[in-house]
C-alpha cells in the first residue's frame, strides 16, 4: 500500500454544521481539524485548525454542504494553513452516519445501495440522515474516485440479542415499522471497548465491560466478549439516562397525562422530552453539567437533585448490565462529563463495593487522559478513556479501503 492512502478525511455532517479531521493513519496523528457552522445561511463560517498555528477563519455565505466541503478542501490544500499539496493525498473519506437501521451490522463502502439504505432510514433519523447523505454526495461530486465509507452510530447495536432489542409492545410494530432498540454512540462504545481490551491486555473477544458515554447526550452500553449486549438508548437517542435536555426513561403513561392536562400535542410533548427536560428541566439552571455542578455547590437544591438523578441512573444501568452479563472486567467513563467530572464519577461509583466496584479517590483526580481510577483491590477495574470517534471512523475506513 502506498503511504499516501494513509491520510483519511473524517466528516461528520449535521443539518447546518460539519466537523472534519484529517488523520495520518501511520501514527493516528490529527493533521488538522475544523468546523463549518451555519451552512445554508448568509453568515456561515469555517474554522480550521492546524496544530501549532492560529485558527484560520473563513466567513462567507455557504448555500449547501457542497459549498462547505469545497471550502474545507480549499483549507486542506491551502499553501499556508493546509496540510496536503493536493486532494490526491487524501486516500479516503469516512463519514459518520447516524442511522443504518437493521441493514448495517458494520461500516460499509459507499455505493448506490448504501446510499439508498441511508435514505430508507430517514424516518428513523430524520434530522441526521439527510445531512449525512448530503455530506457523502458533496464528497462524491468534489472528490470523484476517492473511496468513501459510511460508519453508522447504530451498527454496534446490531449485535444485541433479541431480548435486549425487542420492546414488549405488539410484535407487529417491529415487523411493520422496525420499532426496536438500535442504540447510539456506537462508534464511541466500540472505540472504548477496543481501548479497554488494550489497557487490560486482553483480546477484545474476551473483554466484557460497561461503557458509560456521559456527554450532553449520554448512554451506557453493555459489551460482552467485545460485542454489544445491551445499551440504554433505544429507537431514538431519547431513551435511557437523564441527559442535558433529554428525560431518558420515564413512565410512558406520563406522556398522555401531561399532554391532556396542558393541552399539548404529541409533537410538543416530544419537544419537551428532548429539549426541555434532563439536567435543564430538573435544575432550571442549565443543560451544561458544569453550570449545574456550580449551582449545586452554591446550595441550589434543584441543581443538586438533577445531579443526583443523573448519577443514580448511571448506577441503575451499571447494576442492570452487571446482572445481565454476570459481571464485567471494567466500568469505563468517557465523553465530556465522564472524562472531566471527578464528582460525577465519584458519585456514580459510591456504594458499589457489593458489585466489586471500588474507586480510588486519589486516582480519580484526573481529567481527559487514559487512566485506571479504581482501587488496587477493586474486583472490577474502573477506567477513564477519552473517546475518539473520529479515529474509530478513520480505522474502519482504512480497513475497508485496503481490504
Ligand atoms: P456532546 O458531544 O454530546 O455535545 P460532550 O461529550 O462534549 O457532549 O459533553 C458535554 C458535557 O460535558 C457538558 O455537560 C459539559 O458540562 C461536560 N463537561 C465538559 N468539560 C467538563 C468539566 N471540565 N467538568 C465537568 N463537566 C464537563
Amino acid at each position: 500500500m502506498k503511504g499516501i492512502i494513509m491520510k483519511i478525511l473524517v466528516v461528520n455532517c449535521g443539518s447546518s454544521s460539519l466537523k472534519y479531521q484529517l488523520i495520518n493513519m501511520e501514527n493516528d496523528e490529527v493533521l488538522c481539524k475544523g468546523l463549518v457552522e451555519r451552512i445554508g445561511m448568509q453568515n456561515a463560517v469555517l474554522t480550521h485548525q492546524k496544530p501549532g498555528m492560529d485558527k484560520y477563519i473563513v466567513e462567507q455565505p455557504m448555500e449547501t454542504h457542497t459549498t462547505a466541503i469545497q471550502l474545507v478542501l480549499d483549507a486542506l490544500t491551502d499553501p499556508e494553513h493546509g496540510v496536503v499539496k493536493n486532494m490526491n493525498e487524501i486516500g479516503a473519506v469516512g463519514h459518520r452516519v447516524l442511522h443504518g437501521g437493521e441493514k448495517f451490522t458494520e461500516s460499509c463502502l459507499v455505493d448506490e445501495a448504501c446510499k439508498q439504505a441511508i435514505k430508507d432510514c430517514i424516518p428513523l433519523g430524520p434530522l441526521h440522515n439527510p445531512a449525512n447523505l448530503m455530506g457523502i454526495e458533496a464528497c462524491e461530486k468534489l472528490m470523484p474516485g476517492t473511496p468513501q465509507v459510511a460508519v453508522f452510530d447504530t451498527s454496534n447495536g446490531m449485535a444485541m440479542p433479541p431480548q435486549s432489542y425487542i420492546y414488549p409492545l405488539p410484535y407487529e410494530y417491529y415487523e411493520k415499522y422496525s420499532v426496536r432498540r438500535y442504540g447510539f454512540h456506537g462508534t464511541s462504545h466500540r472505540y472504548i471497548a477496543m481501548r479497554t481490551a488494550a489497557m487490560l491486555g486482553k483480546p477484545l473477544e474476551e473483554t466484557t465491560l460497561i461503557s458509560c458515554h456521559l456527554g450532553n447526550g449520554a448512554s451506557v452500553s453493555a459489551i460482552k466478549n467485545g460485542k454489544c449486549y445491551d445499551t440504554s438508548m433505544g429507537l431514538t437517542p431519547l431513551e435511557g439516562l437523564e441527559m442535558g435536555t433529554r428525560c431518558g426513561i420515564i413512565d410512558p403513561a406520563i406522556i398522555p397525562f401531561i399532554a391532556e392536562k396542558e393541552g399539548l400535542s404529541l409533537k410538543e410533548m416530544d419537544t419537551i422530552m428532548n429539549k426541555k427536560s434532563g439536567l435543564l428541566g430538573v435544575s432550571g439552571v442549565s443543560s451544561d453539567s458544569r453550570d449545574v455542578e456550580n449551582a449545586a455547590a452554591e446550595g441550589n437544591k434543584r441543581a443538586q437533585l438533577a445531579l443526583d438523578i443523573f448519577q443514580q441512573r448511571v448506577k441503575f444501568y451499571i447494576g442492570a448490565y452487571m446482572a445481565e452479563m454476570n459481571g464485567a472486567d471494567a466500568v469505563v467513563f468517557t465523553a465530556g462529563i465522564g472524562e472531566n467530572s471527578i464528582t460525577s464519577r465519584e458519585g456514580i461509583c459510591r456504594n458499589m463495593e457489593f458489585l466489586g466496584i471500588k474507586l480510588d479517590p486519589e486516582k480519580n483526580k484526573v481529567r481527559g487522559k487514559e487512566a485506571v481510577i479504581s482501587a488496587d483491590d477493586s474486583k472490577v477495574k474502573v477506567l477513564l478513556i477519552p473517546t475518539n470517534e473520529e479515529l474509530m471512523i478513520a480505522k474502519d475506513t482504512l480497513a475497508l479501503v485496503t481490504k
